[in-house]
């Protein structure tokens, strides 16, 4: 049995095509006091192809066993992060099958060189899960790539004191004299990167506003410290709504670690920061802003290949702008010239539409992206602009994109052809003039 290349270049090694998973059934038990994950995950699957083996993606966790159709698998192989499977009768091209395997272990987040090391990760007291872009196979059998977006059934068992969050509805928990299991349901489609276990010992609140927002903060409480930095959450949810289109999922929740994180990270309705963003500063406050816009342009549109990652952050960039404007901070044409100013004093050599995985998370790429926006908007004017954001979420919400399709909606949206524009800013590396409004 080969090992499969993967899906997807800047990723290599993760996912497959031969099959697409529509649902993750996810069972796991934790114990956070010597972090040992025990878990059954049943995949429900539909064949692209006719399989006689295929693989999922899992990492540092054994499978101990595997079964497809409810029949143990002739043979699996657990080697490097691939679990091999070739299940007892062929699966034919277009049949629905499911799969079910049990694993345990110590799970830890998967390293790369180029990418750094993301997923299941202990923090002090408590657990976070930051899987962007590789992480996802620290914690759950999957098929590793964003163009295989699955619903999500999780169930997460833990000792009683501590709280359980996770990307998808809180539907029920049954407490016994120990430990306590939480059930959470993702009816909307996911990327693999985007679901998240947050476990930890937490104060929970529901804020009334556009959607419930839950946040999720560290004892003891710092009302003072959430207030300045995380306090217009409910106005940037309605601002958003009226720029974006309704906010894409039924429910965000803001989760604030004890300990501090470098940098916060979006997952599917859901968003996590270190204490250290409880701060009235400008850098936390964009931040805050940055993750809650990700919900419509990163987990409702996802990237089908990270190439086009300037999809998300240059997106999410360009929001921290509108809220700076918004909140009655510097204009979206001051920062932007503000960072234009500072691009250009930096190394041109990166191509925003395809700027290779050792710069996908770059600065520039943000900075050059959201400048992207900006020039869109400096050509066609606000009411084209915000109306190509709006139906390009509700064309796609759910659904997987790329960046051809981007230039063709802006352009049909906007009523001319705006592939020169896109192409200056997106395929050449010299940077454009600033756009004026
Ligand atoms: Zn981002």
């Amino acid at each position: 049995m080969n090992v499969p290349a993967g899906v997807d270049p800047y990723v290599p090694g993760h996912g497959e095509t031969t099959y697409s998973v529509q649902h993750y059934d996810l069972d796991l038990s934790y114990r956070v006091d010597g972090n040992h994950l025990d878990g059954e995950a049943v995949l429900h699957c539909v064949a692209r192809d006719s399989l006689t083996s295929f693989s999922v993606d899992l990492h540092a966790l054994r499978p101990t066993k595997v079964s497809v159709e409810g029949t143990r698998a002739s043979r699996f192989r657990h080697s490097g992060d691939k679990l091999t499977i070739r299940p007892a009768h062929p699966v034919e091209d277009g049949q629905e099958f499911e799969v079910r395997i049990k694993y345990a272990g110590n799970p830890k987040p998967v390293p790369s060189k180029i990418l750094g090391a993301a997923g299941w990760e202990e923090l002090l007291d408590g657990v976070i899960v930051a899987s962007q872009p590789h992480g996802a196979p620290s914690w759950f059998p999957c098929n590793d790539h964003p163009g295989d977006k699955a619903t999500y059934s999780i169930t997460v068992t833990v000792p009683s004191d501590y709280h359980v969050a996770v990307t998808g509805e809180h539907v029920t928990s049954h407490r016994s004299a120990r430990s306590t299991t939480w059930y959470y349901e993702q009816k909307q489609p996911m990327a693999t990167y985007l679901a998240s276990v947050q476990i930890g010992h937490y104060d929970v609140a529901t804020i009334d506003a556009e959607v419930p927002l839950t946040r999720v903060t560290p004892r003891p409480a710092d009302e003072a410290g959430y207030e300045v930095a995380f306090g217009d959450q409910p106005k940037m949810l309605a601002y958003f709504s009226s720029v974006f289109g309704a906010y894409p999922f039924a429910s965000y929740t803001c989760v604030i670690t004890d300990d501090d994180l470098e940098i916060p990270l979006e997952s599917q309705a859901l968003s996590t920061f270190g204490r250290n963003f409880m701060v009235d500063d400008w850098e936390a406050i964009r931040l805050v802003a940055h993750e809650l816009s990700h919900q419509w342009f990163g987990n409702a549109v996802t990237l089908g290949a990270w190439k086009d990652i300037w999809l998300h952050e240059g997106f999410a960039c360009y929001a921290e702008w509108l809220w700076s404007q918004e909140s009655g901070r510097d204009s979206a044409q001051e920062r932007a010239a503000e960072h234009h100013a500072r691009l250009a004093k930096l190394d041109q050599r990166l191509l925003l539409g395809d700027p290779g995985p050792d710069l996908m998370f770059d600065d520039r790429v943000y900075k050059r992206g959201a400048l992207t926006l900006h020039a869109l908007r400096a050509e066609v004017g606000d009411d084209a602009f915000f109306e190509t954001l709006r139906s390009w979420v509700a064309a796609h919400s759910g659904g997987t994109v790329d960046t051809a399709m981007f230039v063709e909606h802006a352009s049909a949206t906007c009523g001319r052809d705006l592939t020169d524009l896109f192409g200056q800013w997106l395929f050449h590396t010299d940077l454009p003039a600033l756009p004026v409004l």
